[in-house]
């Protein structure tokens, strides 16, 4: 008999609806877009269509391991339970930390964020979404007075002006993409403005590209603000001046503009300025919430957004609501919490200096791999070593993260698990299983669940199943909301979970979600207006200079994703880019007797690493780019993060990961 399951793509935040069928019970699983999912309509980019090349068992990892044996599960979760709660006890609860997924469900997330700021009673839960879009989120509670995405994709198709900043949509978001090419072959008068200092797949569609010095994103907009304003306003950022004229004029006269970043904006010690300084030119205007304009985040991984719903972040409680005194009474009569967190707790680059100065000393990793995608990887990695317990769930045995675990649990992995994720605009979908369970790998939220309930904690996380945890984090955005919130679930709260369909939040009656926010003119400050936050552009914390004259940008291939632990299976995959490149000016290439094709040390203040040179006329003279999946499990031993110092913004706490000065020369 044949099966169809419908699911979500785990990779990127356009979040495509993916259709898993097979035509009988001995036949092969094959995956397929979802005709019927508005995200994507049917439509799937090649890492989404080679999702069946990635699921096998290979480097699986299938049974807890403690000390590097295999161990029963029972054994395995006493003894988190057991360190975790002696380290509490002697320490205090700071003394723990959690450091999460964009990976994850929503519903792992919850239990995880419950666990650490209800029970433990720490803030000290962050997630690799810091490193995606936490600039964003604190731009949005600027100005909005919530972390609420404005608009949905339709608006994108509806625009007649789309600029992208700091966005490689093409390659990074490319059924979004394609849904934006098909608007402009449609109506070829929609002008596309892509404003990156690479002349990326995505600036070559465009009608003018700005290709700004990097980090003068604030400058452009700080212009186009003035100019929106009727000011006076001198713009240097590195374009000339008739680019600029051209993009303000065509600003200031299209009424339906959406403008859409994503990690050049957000990787940047003042990413959250940038991100208020885009949104600053759509108050001006009042494009916003209304159909074809807003601005408008792209969200780097499946659930980030669903991860900042239950409070992943350690700066933001659950159901976005954050530490003022009332949300923290709020969240903790609901949960009948014992220990509520009353502060943040540590942001990602912060939380791993803290393993490093021996302040945590119990650390649990969840579906990540910090010891690669951090700033500082090398020092990331020593911390890891020296802390006196870490434990790795994950569904992969040996990433460069699991390695230096004492304790390893296996999770499910995307085809097995079971729950829901949010995209870039606010829909949430299910990812439903179709795969047996291998092993004896288990759901992240069962396995937290267990620890939770084996340090005391059994009756506030005896969940049945994820559907259970789903209705308890719907009824927690509507308790005591009123409107005062603007994610509000109330309305799924007695959905069926099997079946529940793609829809956008707040949902606050049943089967009636929401495509646009603020088109009542209404935000989330005390007083119901928006903020338009003033912005004074500064410069990356670290330029060129003699020892380092070369600034390295990093980023996405095309054809991989992160740290190459599901996309590396796939030989599809891999041809695309068989392994990491240094894209260079050919006039830098000569500057440092880099020839095409040949091998090239970079480096940065603390490490190195070799990257095979690729000529590219389309990167700005003195800057370099580097993609950033390859580790050292892979053949290159390139582990580009280990390049970039740790300076982060001081208001969201995301690295700069856009602006590293480094130094090339033949290897
Ligand atoms: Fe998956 Fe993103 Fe590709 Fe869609 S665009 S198939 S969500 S990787």
């Amino acid at each position: 008999m044949s099966t169809t399951i419908r699911t979500t793509c785990p990779y990127c935040g356009v979040g495509c609806g993916v259709i898993a069928a097979r035509p009988d019970e001995a036949g092969d699983w094959v995956v397929t877009g979802d005709p019927d999912h508005p995200a994507n309509f049917g439509k799937l980019c090649v890492k989404g269509s080679t999702l069946m090349e990635t699921v096998g068992l290979d480097g699986r990892l299938l049974h807890p391991e403690m000390d590097g044996r295999r161990v029963g599960w029972d054994s395995a979760l006493d003894r988190v339970a057991e360190q975790f709660s002696a380290t509490i006890a002697e320490h205090g609860p700071d003394s723990v930390a959690f450091y999460v997924s964009g990976q994850l469900l929503t519903e792992d997330y919850y239990v995880a964020n419950k666990l650490m700021k209800g029970f433990i009673g720490s803030g000290n839960i962050d997630t690799n979404s810091r490193l995606c879009m936490s600039s964003t989120v604190a731009g949005h509670v600027r100005a909005f007075g919530s972390d609420t995405v404005p608009g949905c994709y339709e608006d994108i198709e509806q625009a007649d002006l789309v600029v992208l900043v700091g966005s490689n949509a093409a390659w990074c978001h490319p059924v979004v993409f394609q849904r934006l090419l098909a608007a402009k072959t449609r109506r070829p008068e929609l002008c596309i403005v892509v404003i990156d200092p690479r002349r990326t797949a995505t600036a070559e569609c465009a009608d003018l590209h700005l290709a700004i010095r990097p980090g003068s994103d604030a400058v452009l907009f700080n212009g186009l603000a003035a100019h929106l304003k009727g000011e006076e306003a001198e713009v240097e950022c590195g374009v000339p001046l008739e680019q600029i004229v051209t993009f303000f004029s065509w600003f200031a006269e299209t009424e339906k503009t959406v403008t859409l970043w994503s990690q050049g904006i957000n990787q940047s010690t003042s990413g959250t300025d940038k991100v208020d300084s885009i949104i600053n030119c759509h108050l001006i205007t009042g494009r916003i919430g209304r159909p074809g304009m807003g601005p408008f985040s792209l969200t780097g991984q499946p659930n980030a957004m669903g991860g900042r719903e239950v409070g992943g972040l350690a700066n933001m409680l659950a159901a976005h609501m954050g530490f003022d005194e009332a949300s923290v009474d709020r969240v903790g009569r609901f949960w009948t919490a014992p220990r509520m967190a009353t502060r943040p707790g540590l942001k990602a680059v912060d939380l791993f200096r803290a393993v490093s100065e021996g302040r945590i000393k119990a650390l649990w990793i969840m579906a990540t791999n910090p010891a690669v995608s951090l700033p500082e990887a090398d020092l990331v990695r020593a911390a890891m070593a020296a802390c006196p317990f870490v434990v790795v769930s994950d569904c992969e045995a040996d990433t460069d993260t699991a390695r230096l675990a004492h304790l390893r649990l296996p999770a499910l992995a995307w085809g097995e698990k079971d729950g829901t994720v949010t995209n870039s605009e606010r829909r949430i979908s299910r990812q439903r299983p179709f795969l047996p369970a291998p092993g004896e790998a288990r759901g992240d939220w069962w396995i937290i669940s267990q620890v939770a309930s084996r340090m005391g904690f059994g009756e506030a996380f005896a969940y049945a199943g994820p559907g259970e945890i789903f209705r308890e984090h719907c009824r927690l955005t509507g308790f005591e909301n009123q409107g005062s919130r603007d994610l509000d679930l109330s309305g799924l709260e007695d959905t069926d979970y099997a079946t529940l369909a793609p829809i956008q939040w707040p949902v606050r009656q049943p089967g009636r979600g929401t495509a646009r926010m603020f088109a009542d003119g209404r935000f989330y400050h005390a007083d119901r207006k928006a903020r338009r936050v003033e912005v004074t552009p500064r410069p990356p914390a670290a330029l060129a200079n003699p020892e380092f004259p070369l600034i390295l940008n990093t980023g996405r291939t095309r054809d991989q994703w992160h740290t190459m632990t599901r996309t590396g299976r796939s030989p599809r995959l891999a041809a695309h880019a068989p392994e990491p490149s240094l894209a260079i000016h050919p006039a830098d290439a000569a500057r440092f007797g880099l020839a095409d094709n040949a091998l090239a040390r970079v480096s940065g203040r603390r490490a190195s690493a070799v990257l095979r040179v690729a000529l590219d006329a389309g990167q700005r003279p003195g800057e370099v780019f580097a993609p950033i999946h390859w580790t050292d499990r892979t053949a290159s031993g390139a582990v580009v993060g280990s390049l970039i110092d740790a300076a982060v913004d001081p208001v969201s706490g995301q690295p700069e990961l856009k602006h590293a000065p480094v130094r090339v020369e033949p290897f």
